[in-house]
């Protein structure tokens, strides 16, 4: 079951105490993409300059992402984000985000993309978001990632979003920003009652919980001894999250618990160099062994 995704394609700068990096390839949409490819076939929806040139195209290619829906802007610029971490790898400042083409992107979706039963809307303006749902035909199960850039400039249309989509993916900040609660199992319940099924609630280094009405699940992360550049650690979540999902028999209780394994797992990768440089390199071996792993941290015995 292939698996479509709008988001950005993006050149991001990263400066750390630790490191930096210039100009490299990021983007929502690139993360989630590389990460997915694991599980399930993707499609990607997004639009890239002229600066995006083919070495940059063969990065998704290689995965075997479907990249008809990633339109070139003639003239255009990518969008392009510079993040700085400071110490504390959790905590992130927005120091540069310029649109550029994404600005006015409007896509209009060729009909194997409407046709999907597998949609992210992963993290980009909130109204372009609402225009792809207004594109899609039957009811495919959405997923959807946002940030606080736009929480703090479009809350309204995201809420609308929000109210549409299966399951929707946020930090502990910006659950904190979007419900008003500072208590994290009050902020998912108000976020529930927005609309999502499914609310997967990351904690970076401390794990992730997952929220629907009738349970409620835990993974830690997986301890890593250097987390180098966290960027893209969310995005490359929610692709090995809904890549597992897409390819599952089913969404029920077991196969959400899977999918939340497997997005910590994907996620972690992300963290262990700067751009995607680890997720290129990924096999499907060593995301299994990693959920053996990480299942075994928590395995107990029970008499
Ligand atoms: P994450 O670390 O999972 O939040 O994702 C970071 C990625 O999102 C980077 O590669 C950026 O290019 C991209 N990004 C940053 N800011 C935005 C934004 N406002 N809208 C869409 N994508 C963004």
């Amino acid at each position: 079951m292939s698996i479509v995704v709008v988001g950005t394609v993006a050149f991001d700068s990263i400066e750390a105490p630790w490191g930096s990096t210039e100009r490299a390839i990021g983007g929502s949409a690139t993360y989630f993409s590389l990460a997915a490819s694991h599980f399930t076939p993707v499609k990607l929806i997004a639009v890239v300059g002229d600066d995006f040139c083919a070495e940059h195209r063969a990065i998704l290619e290689d995965r075997g992402v479907d990249l008809e829906g990633l339109v070139t802007e003639r003239g255009g610029k990518t969008f392009f984000w510079k993040g700085r971490y400071g110490e504390d790898p959790n905590d992130r400042e927005n120091v540069v985000t310029d649109l550029n083409c994404f600005e006015h992107f409007s896509p209009l979706l060729a009909a194997p993309h409407r046709s999907t039963r597998w949609l992210f809307l992963a993290n980009m303006d909130p109204d372009i978001q609402a225009d792809i749902l207004g594109q899609v035909e039957g009811e495919p199960f959405v997923g959807c990632d946002t940030q606080t850039f736009w929480i703090e400039r479009k809350l309204e249309s995201l809420r609308r979003v929000i109210g549409r989509v299966d399951a929707l993916f946020v930090n502990d900040r910006e659950a904190r920003e979007l419900s008003g609660r500072r208590n994290l199992m009050l902020a998912a319940r108000e976020i529930l009652g927005m609309g999502p099924k499914v609310l997967v609630l990351k904690k970076g280094e401390h794990g992730a919980f997952l929220f629907t009405k009738d349970f409620r699940f835990f993974a830690p992360a997986y301890p890593l001894s250097e987390v180098l550049d966290p960027t893209g650690a969310g995005d490359s979540f929610a692709g090995g999250f809904m890549g597992y999902l897409a390819s599952a028999p089913a969404v029920d209780e077991a196969h959400l618990r899977r999918a939340m394994i497997y997005g910590t797992i994907t996620g972690s990768f992300a963290c262990e160099t700067f751009s995607v440089e680890r997720l290129r390199g990924l096999t499907d071996e060593h995301i299994s062994k990693r959920f053996g792993e990480l299942v075994d941290l928590v395995k107990i015995e029970l008499d």
